[in-house]
Order: C-alpha cells, then sequence, then structure tokens
C-alpha cells in the first residue's frame, strides 16, 4: 500500500506539483480537459503512453502532438527535435523515491534532454509499479527491471535480457547510458507529477 499523502508532501517539498489519479483513463482525461490544443506537445517514448493510447487521444481531439514512437525510424531524429521544442513534454519517470526524487535512465538522451530546459510544462505519468521506497531502490530499479524488459521489448543484445541482472555491459546496445536524478524541480520549467494508482509501463 502506497503512503501516497506522504510521497505528494515530500514531492511538494522539492517544488514539483503531485496529482493522484486512481486510473491511466482519469489521468487522460485531466489532460484533455487542461491542454491548450493551440500549444505543440512532444512526448517521450513511454509503454505508459504507448499503452495507454495517449497519443491517438490527443490526436483525435485536435493537439498537435510530435511523438517519435508513432513514425518510422526514419524519422525519429526530426521528431524529437520537434517534441524537444514543444511548449508541453509528456513522458514518464522510471522511478520516484518516497522523498520525492525522481530517477531517469535514457539511452539516446532525448526524454530528458527535452523534459529539463525548454517546455513551460512538463507532464510526467507514473505507475504505482515505479514508486520506491528511497533514491537507492528508485536507481537500482532500472538496472533489475526497467533495463532487462526495455532490452526484451526493443530485443537489445545485453546479457541482463537473458538474465535479469545488470553485468555494467560495455554492449552498443545498452540502454543505461544517461541517469537523471530530479533532487528538486528544475527552475524554469512546471514540473506535475501524476501519480497513478496502477501499474503501468516499466
Ligand atoms: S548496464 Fe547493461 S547489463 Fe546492466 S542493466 Fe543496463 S543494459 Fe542491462
Amino acid at each position: 500500500m502506497i503512503d501516497y499523502p506522504t510521497l505528494e508532501k515530500a514531492l511538494k517539498k522539492n517544488e514539483f506539483t503531485p496529482y493522484l489519479f486512481e486510473t491511466i483513463s482519469d489521468a487522460i482525461d485531466y489532460l484533455l480537459k487542461t491542454l491548450n490544443p493551440a500549444e505543440s506537445i512532444g512526448m517521450g517514448g513511454s509503454m505508459t503512453i504507448q499503452d495507454s493510447g495517449l497519443y491517438e487521444k490527443l490526436i483525435e481531439a485536435g493537439y498537435q502532438v510530435h511523438w517519435h514512437w508513432n513514425a518510422p525510424i526514419e524519422q525519429w531524429y526530426e521528431i524529437r527535435e520537434e517534441a524537444r521544442h514543444a511548449v508541453i513534454y509528456i513522458c514518464t519517470a522510471n522511478s520516484v523515491s518516497m522523498d520525492g526524487k525522481l530517477v531517469f535512465m535514457d539511452g539516446a538522451s532525448n526524454r530528458v534532454s527535452a523534459m529539463l530546459y525548454g517546455p513551460r510544462d512538463v507532464y510526467l505519468l507514473v505507475g504505482k509499479n515505479k514508486i520506491c521506497t528511497d533514491l537507492s531502490s528508485a536507481r537500482k530499479r532500472i538496472f533489475d527491471v526497467v533495463a532487462p524488459k526495455i532490452s526484451k521489448l526493443k530485443n537489445y543484445k545485453t546479457p541482463c535480457k537473458e538474465t535479469g541482472k545488470c553485468y555494467d555491459c560495455a554492449t552498443t546496445d545498452r540502454y543505461c547510458r544517461v541517469e537523471v536524478i530530479l533532487h528538486k524541480k528544475p527552475r524554469d520549467v512546471n514540473m506535475h507529477v501524476f501519480l497513478i494508482d496502477e501499474e503501468l509501463g516499466y
């Protein structure tokens, strides 16, 4: 059982804006009611986003959305650049610690570079499976859970794909390349942390 009031308090202390939703559908309804269709939206690669159908719902509602996961790989660089320059950026965190710190691991860094400086508002969709007791377990979760699952999804040739254990590998497919820990919200961006009481993504 997650102690959401304590987590929300910790996130607020670190200058994030937390929200609590029972389901991803509730979170999407909130976004559709809140976001201005005249403002461009960028999105990071995310199983949470893909499984939720958020991209399709935003497009149906008339938003201008830049999301490379919905395009052929030859267009990814261009679309990631457009996403990086959008007013709104939507993505996920890989883990959140109960003391209100957010941990991200990227391979290409497009997500972390896009969310840290540039957009006015960043929305982070976080399922309950990503909430960890402390920063150490939040970091460990990435090597124990996230990287092996992403390696399987993308068919990366990494040792953790087979064993579920990290070997600090030197493979060209290595997912764990750029780790970003937000101890506090970056100064010039509004960061909305959606805590969603469902298991979502990796
Ligand atoms: S460093 Fe390599 S082996 Fe370790 S979790 Fe990341 S991709 Fe897997």
